[in-house]
């Protein structure tokens, strides 16, 4: 396999002798899912040379289904950006537009689809890592309900935001993924015992009702892909669905909310990399503290530093009120907001991102610009929602994504309603 887009940072070919669904297919699996005897790293040094003694649940799932894993691909270390420029391996690149970026965190997993390298891929969604990179690289990527796939093995960035989901060239790939890994697995004390049965895609959106929120197409959304979500939305309706504005007047919090809250869980999700547990071995002669910062100052890359030093200060004594419990009333504000329209209406619609990929180099300057870009998916963590991405036009001659959020656990209604658009 010629990997000219860097979407893999190890490649292998391991066939499943089980017969299922998935038989014959190859599915890329990203590099923060663990798979047993194959190098994980997160795309970080610290993990160069990790190989994981057992295999995600997703993964044990995808092999009882039959798939051939593909091998583990690039994106941003340990999921945090928006571009998979913060891979410590290079950035993965945009097969629509070599000299733009994926998309990140699973850029990789984007990549290795939009490139047609797999059919399928598997990436993780924190606050829109897979939804990002499917809009930018023009697939489709949906961002399960929070609980509905196990977290079993998948290397904790923030917990209790993420889940692993399936990202593919159509919508028919993305179902049938998402029906293989989707279901309770008691390893994961999140995971909801509600069994997953799929009845099976089918076309759907006749008589549905589609809420628009005004803040999706508010300050800093391109107009041009504002028009063309804008005319995906009419092609909904002339599909006879039937559309409303609606307010999520607490989506102004989500940003501040979902990045305070972030960086707490990873300044303890990350404390196990320390050269003992975890990381090259540490220099035993030196004093502990010394050796502790030299394993994590020399391993981990400038992004997740600055995140794990801004988690650790919202949490020290002092700030923690401040801070972290002030991020949690947000994020219950905001997920009332969610579900108060979502009883009214069957879906939301909007765009994934304010934007089109960006060219290369183009928001590493400036982290805070990056994170705004998250301002559509982040929202969608909080709730703990679903949603899917779909590819619905184009913007400055690259993708755009039209954004369908979904009722808690009603990924069906979503892939039924995205299987129409198509
Ligand atoms: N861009 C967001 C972040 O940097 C989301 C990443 C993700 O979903 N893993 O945290």
């Amino acid at each position: 396999m010629q990997d000219t887009y860097n979407a893999f940072l190890s490649t292998v070919e391991i066939p499943s002798s089980a017969k299922g669904v998935l038989s014959g297919i190859r599915v890329a699996v990203k590099d923060n899912i663990s798979t047993k005897d194959i190098p994980t790293t997160c795309a970080s040094k610290i993990l160069t040379g990790y190989i994981p003694p057992y295999d995600a649940h997703a993964v044990e799932l995808l092999k009882a289904a039959g798939a051939t894993i593909a091998g583990k691909t690039n994106m941003d270390e340990f999921g945090m950006g928006t571009t998979t420029e913060n891979s410590a391996f290079g950035p993965a690149l945009n097969p629509r537009d070599t000299s733009r970026v994926t998309g990140g965190s699973s850029g990789g997993s984007a990549a290795a689809v939009a490139g047609g390298l797999v059919s399928m891929a598997l990436g993780s969604d924190t606050g829109g890592s897979i939804r990002c990179p499917a809009s930018y690289c023009g697939i489709v990527g949906l961002k399960p309900s929070y609980g509905r796939v196990s977290r079993y093995g998948l290397i904790a960035y923030a917990n209790s935001f993420e889940q692993i989901g399936p990202m593919a060239a159509n919508v028919t790939d993305t179902a049938k993924l998402f029906s293989v890994i989707a279901g309770h697995d008691r390893r994961d004390s999140t995971s909801v015992a509600k069994p997953y049965d799929f009845a099976g895609l089918h076309a759907e959106i006749k008589g549905k009702v589609i809420g628009v929120p005004k803040e999706y197409f508010g300050e800093g959304v391109d107009k041009d892909v504002a028009a063309s979500v804008e005319k995906s939305i009419q092609k909904l309706e002339e599909l006879g669905a039937v559309t409303r504005e609606v307010s999520l007047p607490s989506m102004q919090y989500a940003l501040a909310a979902y990045y305070v809250t972030c960086t707490c869980e990873a300044s303890s999700n990350l404390d196990r990399f320390d050269g003992v547990r975890y990381g090259p071995e540490p220099e035993m002669n030196l004093p502990w503290h010394d050796a502790y910062t030299k394993v994590r100052a020399a391993g981990f890359g400038p992004e997740v530093r600055r995140r794990i030093l801004l988690g650790t200060f919202a949490l020290s004594a002092g700030y923690y009120g401040k801070y972290y419990v002030k991020a949690q009333h947000a994020k219950q504000l905001i997920r009332r907001d969610f579900l108060r329209v979502l009883t009214d209406c069957d879906i939301l619609a909007g765009p994934t991102m304010p934007n089109v990929a960006p060219k290369l180099g183009e928001m590493t300057a400036n982290p805070l610009q990056m994170y705004q870009t998250d301002i559509l998916t982040v929202p969608i963590n909080i709730a703990g929602i679903p949603a899917i991405s779909v590819p619905c036009g184009t913007a400055h001659g690259m993708p755009v994504g039209l954004q369908l959020m979904g009722r808690m656990f009603g990924e069906e209604a979503l892939l039924n309603a995205a299987l129409a658009f198509e």
